[in-house]
């Protein structure tokens, strides 16, 4: 291993494997050509949720065209770890309390279909997206934490059980080559997928079932008429008698109700260069994605090839130019892994996540305009799914019901976009880790 010669490239490895997508030549709609002047159902986003969505809408021989303001899949879904997980963030215990025992138990079922229609898409339906099913391990930062995962997973909701096996710290280095963790738990039904070809996969689909999609043609602005909408894109106006907004994290003022709504945060990533396989699996045996206790999180896992490690986590709180978090994600990974000291750094890049104040993900209609988002930085499997929902849902069609229709999507006052809170709560939250409570 050689320290870095150059500076990493600034976009994600996943572009290597499979580059930006030939749009032009699987769509349609030609980058110069009109746009149609009028469709049933307009979506404005073409990351997992809009192009799920998309596949549903045209499937049901409704007229559909998805926009994106830069190309397919550019926002976070051509930019994620990849990490497959059972991905409702509160717990059962907490979602009963907030909705009852009934609705709490129908919202983790349906967390967990979430990642089971994702298997049976990749494993039955030949879904092109590298999906490896090889569990997650979740390390615990302190001895506590590590009683408390155990305790957790010996206890887990009945109805709601996971495959789980708990990993004392005197057994750790069958997971991970490091002394960093207090011990852990495997998660065996978890996977990881190269995100790059799921977005490619779910556009292949979209377009087989008829769906149009226009990519850098951002929406400018929408406007309720007669029969629908007027959509004011930077191709000209489409008339829509329904719209899906599916902009997640990248959510902007287009609709000030979703702003004011969705917390856009951003993660940050970095890849090795090519260590060699051996080296890889020395370091992660089982070929596991890995995350942790810690309040901050991180993210990682061994490239598909096998040669690298990807490491991810909330590096900062806005940078923009995923360069400048190099040498602090660099600093949390040789926190764990001291072996990867020299290692050089190929690629960096970053993406924003949606949290909501609720950390729940939503879905629903808001003056005639539907919407589905905020994962919480967890959506390959939710979005994936609660895009398909909403996309049958538009299309009327009844299977489209879902745990989370009618829930109410929070706010708080003078919350208007910029997430003002979270510097100090990070700092906070950065300040228990390091104090290991
Ligand atoms: C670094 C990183 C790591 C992650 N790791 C994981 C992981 O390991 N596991 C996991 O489950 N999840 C992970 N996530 C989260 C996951 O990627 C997202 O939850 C998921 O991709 C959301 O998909 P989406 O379609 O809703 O949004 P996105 O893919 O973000 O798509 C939104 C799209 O809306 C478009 N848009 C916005 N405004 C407009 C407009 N006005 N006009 C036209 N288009 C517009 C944007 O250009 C964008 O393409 C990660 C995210 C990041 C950034």
């Amino acid at each position: 291993m050689e320290t870095p010669a150059t500076a990493p490239r600034p976009t994600p490895l996943w572009m290597d494997d499979a580059p930006a997508a030939p749009v032009q030549a699987t769509a349609p709609v030609q980058a110069a050509a009109a746009l149609p002047p009028s469709v049933d159902v307009l979506i404005v986003g073409a990351g997992y949720t809009g192009l799920s969505a998309a596949r549903e809408t045209a499937g049901a021989g409704r007229s559909t065209l998805v926009l994106d303001a830069e190309s397919a899949g550019a926002g976070c879904s051509s930019r994620n770890g990849g990490q497959v997980a059972y991905s409702i963030k509160p717990s059962y215990e907490i979602l009963k309390a907030r909705h009852g025992a009934d609705l709490a138990l129908r919202i983790c079922e349906e967390a967990h279909r979430a990642v089971s229609d994702l298997r049976s898409l990749a494993t039955e339906q030949g879904l092109d997206c590298d999906w490896r099913p090889r569990g997650g391990f979740y390390g615990a930062h302190t001895a506590r934490h590590f009683t408390a995962m155990a305790a957790r997973a010996e206890n887990q909701p009945r109805g709601l059980e996971q495959r789980v096996t708990v990993v004392p710290k005197s057994e750790q280095h069958r997971e991970i080559d490091s002394d960093f963790y207090h011990g852990g738990c495997v998660y065996h039904d978890e996977a990881s997928v190269n995100p790059r070809r799921l977005t490619l996969a779910l556009l292949r689909r979209a377009i087989a079932a008829g769906a149009q999609l226009a990519d850098h043609c951002p929406v400018a602005a929408i406007r309720a008429v007669r029969h629908g909408f007027e959509v004011q894109t930077a191709r000209g106006v489409v008339a829509a008698r329904r719209v899906l907004f599916a902009t997640n994290g990248y959510s902007g003022p287009l609709s000030p109700w979703h702003q004011r709504r969705v917390i856009p945060i951003g993660s940050y990533q970095i890849a090795t260069d090519r260590l060699g396989v051996d080296f890889v699996r020395s370091l992660i045996p089982q070929g596991r994605h890995i995350s942790d206790t810690r309040r901050v999180v991180v993210y990682y896992r061994p490239s598909p090839d096998g040669e690298r490690i990807i490491f991810g986590g909330r590096a900062s709180l806005s940078e923009r130019d995923p360069l400048v978090c190099v040498p602090r994600l660099r600093s949390m990974m040789t926190r764990v892994f001291p072996q990867l000291r020299s290692a050089a750094i190929t690629h960096a890049w970053a993406g924003w996540v949606a949290y909501t104040f609720d950390t729940m993900p939503h879905l629903g209609q808001r003056d005639g305009l539907y919407y589905c988002m905020g994962y919480c930085g967890q959506g390959i499997p939710l979005a994936t799914y609660y895009g398909k929902r909403i996309g049958q849902q538009i299309a009327d069609l009844p299977e489209g019901r879902t745990a989370l229709d009618g829930l109410a999507f929070p706010t708080r006052p003078y919350y208007f976009g910029a997430p003002w809170f979270l510097a100090p709560s990070v700092f906070v939250f950065r300040l228990m880790d390091s104090i290991g409570i």
